[in-house]
């Protein structure tokens, strides 16, 4: 029987497993399927508060594990498969393995969408994004593109032309997602260049290690031209990690999970951090911040279950 599960080994679990293991509560994580999340996925991170040089996501991470593991905090390879939270102690399942909890910790993430190209997880920190406020002061006075055609795609393209000489929008239809402000808003900025339709076909050059210039085909005629630029931000939307929740914690209609009153959750003794509940600011400091909140949360609610 375990005081405190922490589903998600991101910026958000691995702070709550610093805290839950500093209060002596010799919390379990388990890691999920992007362990890291993605910080994992990213290279140098410049905003992160105390590392005036930068450093590494995978090398912060990698210390915040560490950190969290020298105050007793466990861990475990794999992803959690099904939960049951219908009556304490909670039931987590994570394949063969199954564990009862006084409390939970759900810091599942959000996936970032990928186009799936074959390319594309080569170069990530390579030249391709998927956050403009982490990356995109790397391209200064640089070209760069931007996929997607929502809100996210507008509002990442028109921040990006803080940086870059000029900012290509592609998208693969002429109709957009985007609200009409944010729309309006892009298309009235002279750095940003409008390419629809058009399908992002390949991202190259993987071979060299950088984004050089993106293969790009007009759906409705089916032509195929290259666009040279230093930079990729693919913005088509996140996928919060909770299906495992569905029924079981309330959401909102994107998935994202919902709390109440700080980290609460509508089950009493599950608790919420990072970006599974989260899609505004999306920031390692947010989820660390949560993940923390969710910890004290977590430790203040066993004390006040004592019996
Ligand atoms: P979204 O609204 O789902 O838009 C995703 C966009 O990416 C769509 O235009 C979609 O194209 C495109 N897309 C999806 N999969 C693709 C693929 N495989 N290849 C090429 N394009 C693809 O996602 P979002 O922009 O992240 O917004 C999510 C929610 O957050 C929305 O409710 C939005 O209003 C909100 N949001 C608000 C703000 C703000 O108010 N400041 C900022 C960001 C987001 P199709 O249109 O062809 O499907």
């Amino acid at each position: 029987m375990h005081d405190v599960v922490i589903i998600g080994s991101g910026c958000a679990g691995l702070t709550a497993a610093i805290y839950a293991a500093r209060a002596n509560l010799k919390p379990l994580v388990i890691d999920g399927y992007e362990p890291g999340g993605q910080l994992g996925l990213t290279t140098m991170v410049e905003n992160y508060p105390g590392f005036p040089d930068g450093i590494l996501g995978p090398e912060l991470i990698e210390n915040m594990r560490k950190q969290a593991e020298k105050f007793g905090a466990e861990f475990k390879a794999g992803a959690v498969t099904d939960v049951d939270l219908s009556r304490r102690p909670f039931r987590i399942t994570a394949g063969k393995e199954t564990y009862e909890t006084k409390t939970l910790i759900v810091a599942a993430g959000a996936s970032a969408r990928l186009l799936n190209l074959e390319n594309e997880r080569k170069l990530i920190g390579r030249g391709l994004s998927t956050c403009a406020t982490c990356d995109g002061s790397f391209f200064r006075g640089k070209e760069i593109a931007v996929v997607g055609g929502g809100d996210s795609a507008m509002e990442e393209a028109t921040f990006l032309t803080r940086y870059a000489s000029r900012v290509h929008l592609i998208h693969r239809r002429r109709e957009f997602r985007a609200t009409k402000i944010m729309l309006e808003r892009a298309r009235s900025n002279e750095k940003i260049v409008f390419i629809t339709p058009a399908v992002v076909e390949d991202v190259l050059d993987a071979s060299k290690g950088v984004v050089e210039a993106l293969k790009l085909r007009n759906p409705e005629t089916n032509e195929i031209g290259i666009l040279p630029v230093e930079g990729v931000f693919i913005a088509i939307g996140h996928d919060p990690n909770t299906k495992i929740f569905r029924g079981k914690l309330e959401m909102d209609p994107n998935g994202y999970l919902i709390s109440r009153n700080g980290t609460k959750t509508n089950v009493p003794g599950v608790f919420i951090a990072g970006d599974v509940q989260d899609h505004r600011y999306r920031q390692a400091v947010t989820a660390a911040g949560s993940g923390c909140m969710a910890a004290m949360d977590a430790e203040k609610f066993l004390e006040e279950h004592k019996s």
